[in-house]
C-alpha cells in the first residue's frame, strides 16, 4: 500500500513523497529536468520551489512541459511589499510556464502576514487567489512563534517547517497543532540538511504522522532512486531503524547548526552554513571535498570573524554561530593536521 496524505484543507492529495527542488540549482538544466520527470513518471506529484532558488523554477517548468495538471506546483516569495509580491507572482508564473501556483507561500518571513498588517502581503495573496493565478496560500519558517502564529491565525492552509527525527518536542507539538486546526505540515529538511545519512531511518520516521508531507530535496539520481523505491516499499518503523535513530539523536543532541542558512550573509564572506557544522559534516559525510585546497579556504575566512554577532542574532535556533564556528575551526584544523581521525 502506497503512502498517502491530504494537505490540511486543500485538495492536494499526493504520495507522501514530495521533491524539493531547491538542490537542482547546482545541476545542469538537462539533469534537472531528467530528475523531476523520472519523479513524476514513479508518482511523485508535489514539487516544491521558490523564487529565491535561482533556476530551480525555470528547469521545473520545463521538466512538466504538457503535464502540468498532473503536478501540484508549490513555490514561495520572500517578498516584503505587494509590489514585490506581484513581481515575483508574475516571474514564477513565467518560470513555471503555467497559468496558476497550487500552493504558493510567504518563504520564511520574520513575521505573520495578516490582513490590515501594513505589509499589504496577505491581501495580495488573497487577490491573486481571487483571480485564480494561486490555488492555496501556505507559509514556510523557521521561527516556532511565527509558525504557531500562522496556525493559529486561520489563515494559511498549509505551513512549511524543517521536520526530521532530530528535531525536539516542540516541532512534534506544531505537527499536533497542525492536526486539531486542519493545517498541511510539509516537512523541509527531512534529513537534516545533509547530517541524516539514513534514508530510511528518515522516510519511516516521518511515515508516522499521517498529516505530514515530507519534501526530499534531491540533487543526484542515486538520491532519487533510494526516495522512488519507498513509494513501492516505504519502510516501517523497526527495531533496527528506532537504534539508528537513538544513535544518531544522542549525537546530534545539543547546539548544532541546522545548515538553514538564515544568519547569512556574513560581511567577510564566511559561509556560515556548511562552516558552522563542519565537525559534523566531516564526521557524518564523505570528508574529503570538505579538506580540499577550496574546503580549507572557506574555513581560513572565519579568521576574518569580525564578532559583529550579525549572524547569533538571526539564528532561529539561539545559536552562538561565531562562538561555534571558532569550535569548528579549531576541530577541522586538527583532523587536516591529522591529529584528530574522521
Ligand atoms: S560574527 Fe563573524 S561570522 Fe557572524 S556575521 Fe559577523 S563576521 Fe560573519
Ligand atoms: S548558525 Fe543558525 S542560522 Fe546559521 S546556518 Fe546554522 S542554524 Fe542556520
Amino acid at each position: 500500500m502506497k503512502d498517502m496524505v491530504t494537505l490540511g484543507t486543500t485538495d492536494i492529495t499526493v504520495n507522501k513523497n514530495g521533491f524539493g527542488a531547491l538542490p537542482i540549482q547546482r545541476i545542469s538544466q538537462e539533469d534537472a529536468v531528467h530528475l523531476a520527470r523520472k519523479a513524476y513518471k514513479a508518482g511523485i506529484r508535489f514539487f516544491d520551489t521558490a523564487r529565491a532558488y535561482t533556476d530551480s523554477e525555470v528547469k521545473l517548468g520545463e521538466a512538466f512541459e504538457g503535464i502540468r495538471s498532473e503536478v501540484y506546483i508549490a513555490t514561495k516569495t520572500a517578498a516584503q511589499n505587494a509590489e514585490d509580491f506581484w513581481e515575483d507572482l508574475h516571474t514564477s508564473l513565467r518560470n513555471l510556464r503555467t497559468e496558476y501556483i497550487d500552493l504558493y507561500q510567504f518563504h520564511n518571513p520574520a513575521f505573520c502576514p495578516k490582513p490590515g498588517d501594513g505589509s499589504g502581503l496577505y491581501e495580495a495573496a488573497l487577490e491573486a487567489k481571487e483571480k485564480g493565478m494561486i490555488r492555496h496560500i501556505g507559509l514556510t519558517n523557521h521561527r516556532l512563534t511565527v509558525a504557531k502564529e500562522a496556525i493559529e491565525s486561520g489563515l494559511y492552509e498549509t505551513l512549511q517547517f524543517p521536520f526530521s527525527y532530530i528535531s525536539g518536542e516542540q516541532e512534534l507539538e506544531l505537527v499536533e497543532l497542525c492536526r486539531a486546526k486542519d493545517v498541511g505540515f510539509i516537512a523541509m529538511k527531512g534529513l537534516s540538511g545533509g547530517l541524516i545519512t539514513n534514508s530510511a531511518a528518515a522516510y519511516a520516521f516521518e511515515a508516522q504522522y499521517d498529516n505530514v508531507l515530507p519534501i526530499w530535496g534531491v540533487q543526484r539520481e542515486t538520491e532519487l532512486d533510494e526516495f522512488l523505491s519507498y513509494i513501492d516499499n516505504p519502510p516501517r518503523m523497526n527495531e533496527e531503524l528506532r537504534a539508528v535513530i537513538e544513535k544518531d539523536r544522542a549525537e546530534l543532541r545539543g547546539e548544532f547548526c541546522r545548515g538553514c542558512g538564515y544568519c547569512m550573509p556574513c560581511p567577510v564572506g564566511i559561509e556560515i552554513n556548511s562552516c558552522a557544522r563542519m565537525s559534523l559534516l566531516l564526521r557524518r559525510s564523505p570528508a574529503a571535498a570538505y579538506l580540499s585546497p577550496e574546503g580549507q579556504a572557506k574555513m581560513k575566512k572565519i579568521e576574518n570573524c569580525l564578532h559583529c554577532n550579525q549572524c547569533k542574532a538571526k539564528c532561529p535556533y539561539g545559536l552562538d554561530t561565531p562562538a561555534l564556528l571558532a569550535r569548528n575551526y579549531e576541530d577541522y584544523k586538527r583532523v587536516l593536521a591529522g591529529e584528530v581521525k574522521v
